[in-house]
């Protein structure tokens, strides 16, 4: 490439933004405009002095005052900025190019919606988002030509099969096809006992068999909720109907998701286990770099496994293709009884079987509407978030 691309990595001390950042060691040709941390101050402090951004993003202002301190007496010119807001004005900064969406959970919601208002290529980590922001996201990269690449493996690999420019909502790539597959693991506790599940600890939920990741989508894939967000995920990037995708348990994590087309050719994207593939993907597009990422030894790995999955072992699949289906505010309300759950479980507060009863007690008693304004989103999180805190408080 000629070109020197700028970035923006918010959530850059994560599982997904140290991949990035390693895409970046392998190849010259992009510069780090902005970093954000959360609370991570330490590793952000690092980064920041390796990767000399013009910006820095915390979440709290003590944070950001020991972070500006550190740079200062270290000799950098960094600037530090705090909030949410403060999220959204690096993504929407002049400098930057692009913007990689890996904050976890709706903390990344409003930093999405700006890098796409701001026109800027969109890399996609960040599911919740759009999970939540739905067709607004869509509305709102249509106005200002942002480009959105996937960068949830799934996702990507399907982007990758569809025919170049005519993927995504509102082109008309996905008209040759008949449906789609997303694979999924099925996590650790694919072949574990039912009568088991009420013991599972946050250590062993969080142990995923094929994927390195952050803690969250690491219990989302124990449960299956992961592959539930994703297949809301999928109907929105690509504009197909639930009936359209298929999930399929593949626990070498090796075939990423497959494209069936209605002439009967099926394209499948192939790869190891390594995050650095979809994001080197997103980073250079439509050009191919270096990820850094081992290739891929076919003969050394033996079979490859395909089967349906399990409702009953994983009803929170269910929970997310139905939520596909309802629309709305539904994914939003799902998204964060899922959220607020999740916490809980890695907290200790309630058993992982829990899950996956609070998300449907919450659905239930919250009416869907339509998702037609930020505010409403918003109203509906907030909502799902109290609701099922409040569903845990009166169990302990
Ligand atoms: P992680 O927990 O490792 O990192 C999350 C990042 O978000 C960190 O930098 C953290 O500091 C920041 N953050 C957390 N809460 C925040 C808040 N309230 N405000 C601002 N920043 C906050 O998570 P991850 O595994 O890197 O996942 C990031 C996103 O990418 C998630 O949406 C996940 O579903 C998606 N994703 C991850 C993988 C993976 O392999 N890790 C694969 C596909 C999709
Ligand atoms: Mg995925």
């Amino acid at each position: 490439m000629n070109n020197l691309r700028r970035i923006c990595i918010l959530g850059s001390t994560g599982s997904i933004g140290q991949s990035t950042l390693a895409v970046v060691d392998a190849n010259p040709t992009f510069e780090v405009v902005a970093l954000s941390g959360h609370r991570n101050i330490d590793l952000l402090l690092q980064q920041c002095l390796k990767y000399r951004p013009k910006m820095a993003i915390v979440s709290r202002s003590e944070d950001a005052k020991g972070l500006a301190d550190s740079l200062k007496s270290a000799g950098s010119k960094v600037e530090v900025m705090w909030g949410a807001d403060a999220l959204s004005t690096a993504a929407s900064d002049d400098s930057v190019d692009m913007v990689m969406a890996a904050i976890v959970g709706a903390a990344g919601l409003e930093s999405t919606l700006a890098a796409a208002r701001a026109g800027k290529t969109l890399l996609l980590a960040n599911k919740e988002s759009l999970v939540m922001s739905g067709d607004l996201l869509f509305r709102e990269i249509q106005a200002s030509g942002a480009t959105l690449i996937p960068i949830d493996s799934e996702h990507n690999a399907i982007f990758q099969c569809l025919p170049q420019n005519l993927s995504g909502q509102g082109g008309d790539g996905t008209k040759y096809v008949s449906k789609i597959a997303l694979t999924a693991s099925g996590g650790p506790f694919l072949d574990k006992p039912l009568t088991e599940f009420g013991d599972i600890t946050p250590a062993e939920a969080c142990k995923h068999p094929t994927w390195s990741m952050g803690q969250k989508i690491s219990v989302d894939s124990a449960t299956m909720m992961n592959k539930g967000l994703e297949f809301i995920e999928a109907s929105l990037l690509f504009g197909l109907a639930p009936h359209q995708i298929d999930v399929l348990i593949h626990p070498q994590s090796t075939v990423h998701s497959l494209v069936y087309y209605k002439d009967g050719s099926v394209l499948a994207q192939l790869g190891c286990a390594d995050m650095r593939i979809p994001i080197a993907y997103g980073m250079a597009y439509p050009r191919r770099i270096e990820s850094g990422a081992a290739s891929l030894d076919l003969i050394g790995m033996g079979s490859l496994d395909f089967f349906e999955p399990d409702y009953k072992r994983f009803p929170c699949l269910k929970l997310g293709i139905d939520a596909t289906l309802q629309g709305g505010t539904t994914p939003t309300l799902l998204n964060a009884a899922n959220e607020i759950a999740v916490a809980a479980f890695l907290g200790g507060q309630i058993k992982f079987i829990e899950i996956a009863e609070l998300n449907e007690q919450v659905l239930s008693k919250i009416p869907c509407e339509p998702a037609s304004s930020l505010a409403i989103i918003r109203d509906a999180d907030s909502l799902a978030r109290n609701i099922t805190k409040e569903l845990i408080l009166k169990k302990n």
